[in-house]
């Protein structure tokens, strides 16, 4: 039987990106709030200080920040003919746990999505005709618009502090920045980063094979910063130990960096850390929430009363969340029927690898997030008559840390072992990178999550499976992409080069991204989606999904967290603005 605690006028089920963001403006407007973590409490001075933050086998080969399989997995499949398995080591992406969430581990490459993108089905359906997509492709408009997210893109940008060059200013294409990207409001906060010697002749290549390269968007600090928040942030160092580990200088935005510290001073809130939200309760309707049940280390079960319920939990773990709980019809793969679980979908990246002759580039001079890209077969930005695919990615050379474990370039033919490799990656390592693809994952019937009816976890609540694989449209995309930036790379002039295009069948041992989407997907209608445009449950109205990636109703080429961030801002001022004054559906 769960100990009842005292009612909060908030609970917050994990305090990652949306949890903080979400936790801060509840107690801004008053709110009593708590947010209940998995995981532990993490502060920058305590838990990263640089005398260890930079250890490459305890945080990049151990992964010691991130979810262990033991404390909650998956099953994975790549098609419902497969019997699912447990993952039993998390390789393929990798799920944050702990106070920031991901957001302690991110690279920090920070982009908005295209305004054609929020309008993806109706858009490509107008340009190529309704034959164009598969029959089995199951995207869908977004029920918001870029003009409507751009206030909010702009907030998180802020927030983060993120080191940029705007390519389009309220409507004028500005020269440095991206041409593709939708109209902002404002310049980014902070100038871009400086760049190495890779990305500079990438980008000189890029040029001459008549593209326009840009610096990527950064939440690594160009310069020192202070946010709206009155949080300050330092000057990124390069130091090359971003992505998987926390930056013990204080320049990478997370929510220890960005939100932490400005949140801990309202005596309005409070977090309970180590502490697993198991479910939402719901009254005798089924229709309103009346809080939630967590499970601390020590096995004793709590129940947090609450008038509203944020979930906050990462988006595959939203989406449990939601199926545990009974909120929403659960979808059903064979039938395309149900609502919550629909839409799983990806990322889908692709790389070159090339040696230079007589370079010394420096590699492990890098930030998570830095390098010189090209939008040019992003999205809808280049015509896909007679292609056969639709969807496309940024591509480019981004540098993220040469460390020496895992970065051992050698030339086709080397031994893999002995004198003659020693030799080889010693000789390698200065003349050698790679260049990248980070391309759009588009939702079909087939790709899902359910919950498992064979595995449980350690409190015996089913595991949810993942059934997912890459679908034809997106391999022809990958491979495409990988040819033009092929094309890019033989006008560098390397001695060698490889390309090496995605190819299924999806392998969710090897890691690709931790930009998992959709499964309680945003929409205008509740047969195709399970939240509403304000990110809040068509079936229990004081239960929203503030921002996660599961919302996203298909995946686009770029990263996730800047949308992710916007639609956290977007979720509460419609609660605040509205919801509180009168509680009930916004649509
Ligand atoms: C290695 C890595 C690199 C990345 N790089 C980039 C990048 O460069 N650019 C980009 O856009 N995105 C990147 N991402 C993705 C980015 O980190 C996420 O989009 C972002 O953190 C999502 O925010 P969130 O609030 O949804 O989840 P998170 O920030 O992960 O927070 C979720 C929190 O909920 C907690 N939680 C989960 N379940 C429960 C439960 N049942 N009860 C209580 N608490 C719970 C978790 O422990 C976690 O702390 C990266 C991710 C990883 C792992
Ligand atoms: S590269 Fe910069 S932002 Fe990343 S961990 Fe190092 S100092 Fe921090």
């Amino acid at each position: 039987m769960a100990r009842k605690l005292p009612r909060k006028d908030v609970v917050i089920v994990g305090l990652g990106w949306t949890g903080s963001i979400l936790a801060y403006e509840m107690a801004k407007a008053g709110l009593d709030v708590v947010a209940i973590e998995r995981g532990p409490w993490r502060d920058t001075a305590t838990d990263f200080p640089p005398a260890y933050a930079q250890d490459e086998l305890r945080y990049a080969v151990r992964l010691d920040l991130f979810l262990r399989p033991q404390q909650d997995t998956l099953t994975f499949r790549n098609n419902a003919s497969q019997s699912a398995l447990p993952i039993r080591s998390f390789s393929g992406f990798l799920p944050g746990n702990g106070v920031g969430g991901a957001g302690v581990h991110w690279n920090g490459q920070t982009w908005r999505f295209l305004p054609t993108d929020f309008k993806l089905r109706s858009h490509l359906e107008e340009r190529y005709g309704k034959d164009a997509l598969p029959g089995d492709m199951t995207i869908q408009d977004w029920p918001v618009s870029y003009d409507e997210l751009e206030p909010y893109y702009d907030r998180f940008e802020k927030l983060c502090g993120t080191s940029g060059k705007a390519g389009n200013l309220k409507g004028t294409v500005q020269p440095g920045g991206n041409p593709f990207e939708g109209w902002r409001s404002s310049d980014y906060p902070n100038p871009p980063l400086k760049q190495g010697l890779a990305a500079t002749l990438f980008a000189e290549a890029a040029r001459k094979t008549g593209h326009t390269p840009f610096p990527q968007p950064a939440s690594n600090m160009s310069e020192a910063y202070t946010n709206p928040l009155g949080v300050k942030l330092g000057q990124c160092t390069y130091c090359g130990f971003c992505e998987r580990f926390g930056c013990g200088n204080y320049a990478k935005s997370s929510p220890q960096t960005c939100v932490l510290p400005a949140l801990m001073r309202f005596p309005n809130f409070s977090a309970q850390t180590d502490s697993e939200v198991t479910k939402i309760n719901l009254d005798s309707t089924g229709k309103r929430a009346t809080g939630v049940t967590y499970v601390d280390t020590s096995g004793v079960e709590w129940e947090q009363p609450a008038d509203i319920v944020l979930v906050c939990a990462f988006s595959l773990f939203n989406v449990r969340l939601m199926l545990l709980s009974g909120i929403g019809k659960p979808y059903d793969g064979a039938t395309g029927q149900g609502v919550v679980g629909r839409n799983y979908a990806y990322q889908t990246t692709s790389g070159v690898s090339l040696i230079l002759k007589d370079k010394i580039l420096n590699p492990f001079i890098a930030t998570g997030a830095h390098g010189m890209i090209i939008d040019d077969y992003n999205g809808d930005n280049f015509d896909h008559s007679g292609l056969g695919f639709v969807g496309g990615g940024y591509m480019g050379a981004g540098q993220t840390g040469a460390r020496p474990i895992s970065t051992r370039p050698v030339p086709e033919g080397t031994p893999k072992w002995g004198a003659a490799w020693k030799k080889a990656t010693a000789e390698t390592y200065q003349s050698a990178f790679n260049l990248s693809t980070h391309g759009s994952s588009y939702s079909y019937q087939d790709c899902y999550l359910d919950l498992d009816p064979t595995y449980k976890d350690r409190l015996g609540r089913p595991l949810m499976r993942m059934t997912f694989d890459f679908h034809d449209n997106e391999l022809k995309m990958s491979a495409y992409l990988t040819a033009r930036l092929a094309e890019i790379a033989r006008a560098m002039d390397p001695v060698e080069m490889k390309a090496s295009p995605r190819k299924g069948p999806y392998n969710v041992n090897i890691y690709q991204t931790t930009h998992n989407t959709g499964g309680t997907v945003m929409g205008a209608d509740p047969a195709n989606s399970v939240v509403n445009r304000y990110c809040q449950s068509w079936d229990v109205h004081n239960v929203f999904v503030p921002g996660g990636a599961s919302v996203f109703p298909q995946n686009h080429g770029y990263n996730p967290t800047d949308t992710v961030g916007a639609l956290a801002y977007w979720t509460a001022d419609a609660i605040k603005n509205r919801y509180l004054k009168n509680p009930g559906p916004l649509v």
